[in-house]
Parts: C-alpha cells; structure tokens; sequence
C-alpha cells in the first residue's frame, strides 16, 4: 500500500434542548404517537407564518462563543429548496453564505495523545430546522412522522481544508464538541437517539502531494465508535481503490455497525442546487454588543478548561480528571466539595470509587442520593486528622449512604475512633505476641514476612481502631525486645 494522507471534514447536526419547535410552539420531544405534535406552521400548510424561537438562537449564539467564532450581528434565514416527503414545505429553513451564519470562524481544540492540543478549525455554526421522519409500515407502505419537523436544529461545520486526518482525531472532536454541548445545556448529545448526528466527509491523497482526493460522506454513524471505525475503514477501503489503479467515487455511503463495513448509497456527481434565497417571511436578526458580551460573560467553564485546572492545580490524574470531567454535574459535585474546603484528591478518591460503586448499584445519580458533598468533606478531614481509620471510614461512608447522618455523628454514635494512643494500643500488641509465640519464633530466625500476619491479628483485636502507622512502630519496639 503507498502512502497516504487523510482529510476529514465534519457536518454535525444538534437538535436544540429547546422546549418548542424552532418557528411554531408545537412541543419538541422524542418518539410518541406519530404527527401528535404538529400544526399549520411546521405542516407547512398555505398561509402559515413563522415566528422565530428566541431560546434557539440564544444557544445557537451560545455554542458560536464557545467554538471561539465571530457572531455574524445581522443575520437571516434562507429557504434551502428540494423536495422530499420528509420535509412538508418543500424547502427547509436554514442559513446560507459564508458570514451570514450566526457564528462563522472559529475552532475547537482538542487534546492530542502527547499531552497537548490540536486546533481543528470551524468554518460555521448556523441555525436550521429539522425535517420529519419517514417510516416503513408493518402493513408494506411507508408513513411519514411529522413531529420531528421544525425542531430547532443546528449545523456545525469545520474548516476547508479539513485539520482533522483520521478517525481517532474526529472521535475526539465529536468527544469535545458533545460535553461542550451538554455543558451549554443546548443538547442533550443523544447520539444513540439521533439527537447529535455526524456526516464525516473523507478523502486521502498520496503523501507529499497537496491536491485533496475524491471525497466520500458517511452516514449512520451513532456513536463514537462508529465515527472512529467508520473513518478508519473508509481510508482503508480508498486506499485499496487507489492501489488498485482505480478512482474513488464521489458517494455517500452508510456505515454497518454489525459488519464493521461500509455501503454505497447514492452516487453524488455534482452538488445539489438548492436554490437558496432569503425567507421572505422572517424578519433579519439584529444583535447588539452589549447582548453578545453578556452572552460571551455568562458562558460555562468548558470541559477542556476544567480537565486542566483539575490535574494542574488540583494534581489530579489525567484518568480521574476525566471521569469527573465526563459528567457536567458530578464535576460540579466534585467542585461544591472542594469550595466547601475538601482536599480533591481524597474527594476524588471517594467519589470513584465507594461513592460510584454505590450509585451505580442502585442506577442512581449524585442528587438522588443522601450523600452531600458535606457529608465527603466531613469524613475526608475525619480521616485526616487521624480521628478514624481508613478502615473504618469505608464502614461509616456506607451507613452515612444508608442513611444520611453525618460522619462526625456516626463516628460518635459507634464509638468507633481511631486510637492513637500509645499505652492503649500497646496492651493489645503484647496480647498478640503472646498469643502466637510460634509466629514470633520465626520472625526472630529472619522471616521478616510473618510480621503482616501479626499487624492484622492486632487490627482485629482493635476492630480496626488501631491506628496502623502506630501499630507498625510499636510491633517493631516491641519484636526487639521478646
Ligand atoms: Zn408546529
Ligand atoms: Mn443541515
């Protein structure tokens, strides 16, 4: 196989977490009865106007900031013009030309296997409107669902010439570009649902060259996975193409999750003419400074942002900043903990292991639970400042769990703190030593092994009040003078 370079270039669409449709107020939600959810707006019935959905602009305008673009400050709509039953218009409502979408020219960056970032160029983010559902019936024919139509959608699309070039690349984007997108709280990210879509367009080229290849686009790909192996197999499949003397079609291809493979869809020998033109019935969009810049100030902390203050200032793992990081509000869990004065890296410590594993027995999620971040913080500084062992704080975190008392009160309820004190723990070490004289023998002939054997027995007989680093010095006293 010769040498090649892949060029990827990403559509996404986003359905707007929005509670009605982008230019009536039919309500936006997935699945239900077929076309229950529809009127003469987003039918496209004659004589039907629309009004524009503030709430989707905003996120649109949102989303635009975060992907670091220029707000375009007067902005329209366009009818995008074709015909298909999915869409009851006959055009959809969308956004045309190069500085005319509401955020234009910006990037994201994302991170890199080597510790450090890649910028990947966005060449637009513009609001649109979906189109409805066509449906194979059980009775042979084909329905159409119109309760999808007119939901707010937005299109994301990266710069020409493309900067992402393989499928690991464009899996991290989407990885990105989804959390930034549920951090701004304008999608739900639902791949799985179709509530985030991705259309990778790919070409390779042979190496040392500069002219872009033959492209192909991909679609059904549903999760994160599939965009990566999607991608990854279409360079493979050019790439035999080419070595084969062959040319790459122009088409778009749909992705077989089962056979790990792609299809050909439809040949796609010259760009649709959508003949878009401004929609006469929407007023332009006006935006002033001071709007934009509160939008701008108001904007989240981003996810990438927050991975580096958690493992540059709070020392966390790259691992443990990204479990926390996944999830917008158990990173803000994670946060209230520490603003409450909790060390992070013990909070974190908890909240993967004990805290996760029991949430996740249950199916539950941290605000269903009656585990506070208070209830972390108090039992960390219990640990901490040697009033409990480790061991025992295992113990009250699950009662506190059960039962939502603090750990400072389970601990003085129980009795159980630790003991530090040197002349309570030594009576219990000289009734071990006693007690096991054959294991002391073979301690003092060099089998310096046993003496694990003994630091339990001790813990045992404290109920594991001992205070271990205590035990350790005060077993090594006492082992030289028997
Ligand atoms: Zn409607
Ligand atoms: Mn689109």
């Amino acid at each position: 196989m010769a040498n090649y370079v892949c060029s990827v270039g990403m559509e996404v669409h986003a359905e707007l977490a929005t509670k009605s449709k982008m230019f009536c107020r039919c309500q936006v939600a997935f699945g239900g009865e077929p076309n229950t959810r529809t009127c003469p707006v987003c039918l496209g019935l004659p004589g039907a106007l629309p009004v524009p959905n503030r709430a989707a602009i905003e996120m649109v305008l949102k989303t635009a900031l975060a992907l670091n673009c220029k707000i375009a400050m007067n902005s329209i709509f366009h009818r995008k013009n074709y015909f298909y039953p999915d869409l009851p218009k006959g055009y959809q409502v969308s956004q045309y030309g190069e500085e005319n979408p509401l955020g234009y020219h910006g990037y994201l960056d994302i991170p890199t296997a080597d510790g450090g970032t890649k910028r990947i160029g966005i060449r637009r983010v513009h609001l649109e409107e979906d189109t409805g559902k066509l449906m194979h019936l059980p009775t042979g024919g084909s329905g159409v669902d119109y309760n999808r139509a007119g939901t707010p959608l937005m299109e994301i699309v990266t710069d020409f010439p493309p900067d992402i070039s393989n499928g690991d690349e464009a899996k991290e984007y989407m990885t990105q570009l989804r959390q930034i997108l549920i951090y701004l709280g304008v999608c739900d990210g639902k791949m799985e649902e179709g509530s985030m879509r991705c259309e990778p367009n790919i070409s390779i080229r042979a190496f040392g060259t500069d002219e872009l290849g033959t492209k192909t686009e991909l679609k059904n790909l549903n999760s994160f996975r599939s965009v990566q192996m999607g991608i990854a197999f279409e360079v493979r499949r050019q790439a035999a193409v080419l070595d084969a003397g062959e040319k790459v079609l122009q088409e778009t291809r749909g992705w077989n999750e089962q056979r790990e493979s792609s299809f050909a869809m439809r040949l796609k020998e010259a760009e649709n003419d959508y003949r878009y033109f401004p929609c006469p019935d929407l007023v332009p969009m006006q935006f002033t400074e001071e709007y934009i810049e509160s939008l701008r100030a108001n904007l989240p902390e981003l996810p990438l942002a927050k991975f580096r203050r958690y493992t540059d200032d709070y020392g966390l793992s790259e691992y443990d900043a990204n479990l926390l990081i996944s999830d917008v509000k158990w990173a803000n869990w994670f946060e209230e903990a520490v603003n409450q004065g909790g060390d992070p890296k013990s909070i974190c410590n908890w909240m993967s292991s004990d805290f996760a594993k029991m949430l996740n027995e249950e199916g539950k999620s941290a605000a269903d639970s009656k585990i506070t971040p208070k209830h972390l913080v108090e039992l960390t500084k219990l640990i901490a400042d040697g009033t409990i062992s480790g061991k025992i704080a295992k113990k009250v975190f699950a009662d506190a769990y059960q039962t939502g008392k603090m750990p400072g009160d389970l601990v003085k309820e129980s009795g159980a703190t630790q003991i530090t004190d040197d002349s309570a723990i030594k009576p219990i070490i000289v009734e071990v030593l006693a007690a096991n004289p054959e294991v002391v023998e073979r301690y003092k002939s060099g089998q310096q092994s046993v003496k694990g054997f003994l630091v339990g027995q001790i813990m045992k007989q404290s109920q594991g009040r001992a205070n271990p680093g205590i035990v350790n010095k005060l077993l090594d006293e006492l082992l030289q003078e028997v």
